[in-house]
């Protein structure tokens, strides 16, 4: 009873302590004014907000959060103590950081030093680039954006637009809603600054599905150019491919998505068909599962990436027919894996699909680039056989060893070798073990104990007396296994369809070194994250004289 009574009383006690802590804890949280956000283009963004903080706070912190990216951003402020004050960040914004266009949101998060997190209201900025006084056109679903060239050239662009996003919409039987924004820039410095320096060169125009938004370097002098009937359409049906495939877990691969965009945009030119099939004759072909990421970088290859690209769409669609080719694009949606996309709509996985292209093209699987398994070397001639009988592995149920193919890390020689020197060690110490103990029981001093005793024995044998073991059995550990055993370090390691071992192979363009989330602990890099509006996906160059 004391016990129980005990108990009743803490809890009491625990109640009272609470009862009278807890407005305590509720009048110290932190109180904070309106934050207001100043964008500077290519700059940064300012944030301002008053703030009340109580005594306890562990540490203040500026988040920033991008668009639709789920990634928050996090930067230690100075800590400003108790009372009031005006806190100040700035998130900077050089350029390819943050995309015009983009919604961002910025506030303070204050931690106390009991764990609490209290996240002020935040300021909410639309990062334009006001360097210009952009003329608007507005359609049903595009709105572009011209600072040099006239209404015509604005009207005819939005005609190009909706033509085709309508186009694409209807082909991949998707409707889009939301509106999509063009801009065009008249010059390629300014449109440069908007990429940003992690971009590769002669890019002439970029679709950024996750904020809706496309960009091209168009100049007054090109409006009446045939290219503006490319890129626009080209751009836009990346845009809708984006609606179509959107799922956190694997996007399509590259070629699918520039193949579809180069057929609705202008076809299977004759000028790729010639490049692929000149290319296919000098047994030059890149793989598909060569172009599945970023396409290569060379003027000449970032070029054929195009065309084969379209090349095998061309083929799917004569082979497949269109419908086939709409079913595989949408199935993407379901976040499937390639080989599973493939399957379902087409009836061949991946490597089927390439295997009929390639023969389409008249030519056999291309040899990949890049580091190949070297040829086995030779062995000593006395190696040939000797060490295979000596193991006996038949025995022992292994595998008959194989020394020129056994990997490194299968069962070898060197198991069955291994065992038996164990063996015949154990033999060997059990016996010593034996004569000690038994010249110890016999009352003989223990250096008398190898001293030979049977007239059977030689008399100067150091070993024991009655070793019960061949001479050669004890083989040496290492005989077995000869120099050229272990496979050269590349051999057990195919090179990676997804990524072409290519030790010229340039930082991937992809994931361009970003200026903030590297240093945010809170946020590791996460290989699944939705697209970056930091990272553009979609970058297009205009091929060889198209390039403005
Ligand atoms: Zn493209």
């Amino acid at each position: 009873m004391g016990a129980v009574s005990r108990v009743a009383a803490a809890l009491v006690l625990a109640l009272l302590v609470v009862t009278v802590l807890a407005p305590a804890v509720a009048a110290a949280e932190p109180t904070f004014g309106n934050a207001i956000a100043t964008p500077t283009f290519l700059d940064g963004i300012k944030l301002d907000q008053r703030v009340s903080l109580p005594s306890g706070v562990h540490r203040v912190e500026a988040y920033v959060r991008e668009g639709s990216d789920a990634h928050v951003f996090l930067a230690d402020v100075p800590n400003p103590g108790t009372g009031d004050h005006v806190l100040t960040y700035t998130y900077e914004t050089p350029a390819g950081s943050i995309y015009p266009n983009t919604q961002v949101l910025l506030g303070f998060r204050i931690t106390l030093d009991d764990g609490q997190v209290v996240d002020g209201p935040p300021a909410k900025v639309q990062y334009e680039d006001d360097r210009f006084a952009w003329a608007t056109l507005k359609g049903d679903l595009v709105r572009v954006h011209w600072y040099e060239g006239d209404q015509a050239f604005g009207r005819r662009a939005l005609a190009i637009g909706e033509k085709a996003v309508k186009d694409a919409s209807e082909l991949l039987g998707v409707t889009e809603t939301e509106p999509i924004d063009y801009f065009i820039y008249a010059d390629t410095k300014s449109f440069y600054d908007v990429l940003g320096p992690a971009l590769r060169e002669n890019v002439g125009g970029i679709a950024l599905p996750e904020i809706r938004t496309l960009f091209a370097n168009i100049p007054p002098s090109a409006e009446n150019d045939p290219w503006v009937g490319i890129v626009i359409p080209h751009e836009l049906t990346h845009l809708v491919f984006g609606t179509a495939t959107k799922n956190p877990y694997h996007d399509p691969p590259h070629w699918l998505n520039e193949g579809l965009a180069v057929y609705l945009s202008e076809g299977y030119s004759a000028s790729a068909r010639g490049n692929v099939e000149r290319t296919a004759r000098a047994g030059d072909i890149m793989p598909l599962r060569a172009l599945v990421g970023q396409f290569p970088t060379t003027a000449d290859r970032f070029g054929l990436a195009y065309d084969e690209s379209v090349s095998a769409i061309d083929y799917l669609i004569r082979t497949h027919g269109q419908e086939a080719l709409v079913t595989l694009i949408r199935s993407y949606a379901g976040g499937v894996s390639d080989d599973a996309a493939f399957s379902a709509a087409l009836g061949v996985d991946v490597a089927g699909f390439e295997a009929g292209w390639l023969a389409d093209l008249g030519i056999s699987e291309p040899v990949p680039f890049g580091p190949q398994p070297a040829p086995p070397g030779p062995l000593p001639p006395d190696w040939a056989a000797a060490p295979v009988p000596t193991a006996n592995p038949g025995a022992s149920g292994l595998p008959a060893p194989t020394f020129r193919t056994t990997p490194p890390g299968a069962s070898d020689i060197s198991g069955p070798v291994t065992l038996t020197v164990i063996a015949v060690l154990a033999v060997l110490l059990a016996i010593g073990l034996f004569v000690v103990a038994r010249g110890l029981s016999r009352g003989e001093p223990l250096l008398a104990s190898f001293t030979p005793r049977d007239a059977e024995t030689p008399p100067d044998a150091p070993t024991p007396p009655d070793a019960p073991t061949p001479p050669d059995a004890p083989t040496p550990p290492d005989a077995p296994t000869p120099p050229d055993a272990p496979t050269p370090p590349d051999a057990p390691t195919p090179p990676d369809p997804e990524r072409p071992p290519d030790p010229e192979r340039p930082p991937d363009p992809e994931r361009p070194p970003d200026p903030h989330r590297p240093a945010d602990p809170q946020t590791p890099p996460d290989p699944e994250r939705p697209p970056d509006p930091h990272t553009p996906r979609d970058a297009d160059t205009p091929r060889d004289d198209e390039i403005v």
